[in-house]
């Protein structure tokens, strides 16, 4: 079975690149929709961009998606995670600019407004993405993501940065609601360093203490209190769980990302949904649609923080 949201919710926000304000809102729409951007401050072209693998038009810095008007939104990652976080299946998101607003740099907000709104059943059948055998995206500096046959979904994920960040790694099985208890409330980071860099090219404008943690490199800390000790690898598992939305629905097996970012996961993605022989695209029948990533998730699962 489907789902939507049950009644549309409201934020507004900075973009993290642009800086600029962001109105987003977030409404129910029919089975079988997935999740549509629709950019409300477009209004002489199509201005409504699915959020499917195949639009994906850049990875540098946050995943964006465009349709063939050239129209495009960004930073996606963090709300399709929150909505696979409650398991959500159909949306329409209205955004009145090129990115999505940031909020704390995590996708809480998101999960805490979805859950307290709540689902809409839709009775169409959901359709699954079966792994049946590994498949491998490899860079020449050991970057790598792999997907492999599970009869869950899970995720294992290693990171390598300086101090105070260091090498972390950690392993989820992501069923119900593990994205919410695990993964949702953890915030993107940046190294001290990149952020002057970065704002120079006109990237991270709207990136502050509230909503990116930033690592002082030559400190050895960071410039606020973490959620959580390895709350940096959790959300690059964060950002995987959203960038795997973009396969359109629910992956069945374990991802593992070494080091991997954006380009690497969608990659995975083109890969596994061009090799017929290594996925299967099945209907959930109830004893596997009651395991999926975000099925039963109530607000209980939110931790306190
Ligand atoms: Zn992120």
């Amino acid at each position: 079975m489907q789902t939507t949201l049950s009644r549309p919710i409201d934020f507004h926000g900075l973009g993290l690149h642009s800086g600029k304000p962001v109105n987003m809102r977030i409404r129910p729409a029919p089975a079988d929709t997935g999740v549509v951007f629709v950019r409300t401050d477009v209004t002489s072209k199509n201005n409504k961009i699915p959020a499917r693998i195949e639009n994906v038009s850049s990875t540098v810095l946050c995943t964006r998606v465009a349709n063939e008007d050239g129209v495009s939104v960004g930073t996606i990652e963090h709300v399709l995670a929150g909505l696979t976080a409650c398991g959500i299946h159909n949306a329409y998101i209205d955004v009145d600019q090129d990115e999505s607003p940031a909020l704390d740099g995590s996708a809480l907000p998101l999960v805490q407004q979805i859950l307290e709104v709540g689902l809409q059943e839709l009775p169409q059948p959901l359709r699954t993405i079966k792994v049946l055998k590994p498949v491998r995206v490899e860079s020449p500096d050991g970057v790598s993501a792999t997907l492999e046959p599970s009869i869950r979904t899970e995720m294992s994920f290693a990171i390598d940065f300086p101090e105070p960040i260091g090498s972390q790694q950690q392993s989820l099985d992501l069923s119900n609601g593990a994205i919410v208890r695990n993964l949702a409330f953890c915030r993107t980071f940046v190294l001290k360093p990149m952020i002057e860099e970065l704002q120079k090219n006109g990237f991270g404008l709207g990136g502050n203490e509230a909503n990116v943690i930033i690592a002082d490199v030559e400190n050895k800390q960071f410039i606020c209190q973490l959620r959580e000790r390895d709350e940096a690898c959790r959300h690059k598992m964060l950002d995987a769980v959203g960038d795997l939305t973009l396969a359109g629905h629910p992956i069945i097996g374990k991802f593992t990302g070494l080091r991997s970012g954006h380009r690497t996961t969608i990659s995975l993605i083109r890969k596994l949904l061009a090799d017929k022989t290594a996925h299967q695209m099945i209907v959930a029948n109830e004893e596997t649609a009651a395991t999926l990533p975000g099925a039963g998730t109530k607000r209980h699962d939110i931790p306190n923080i």
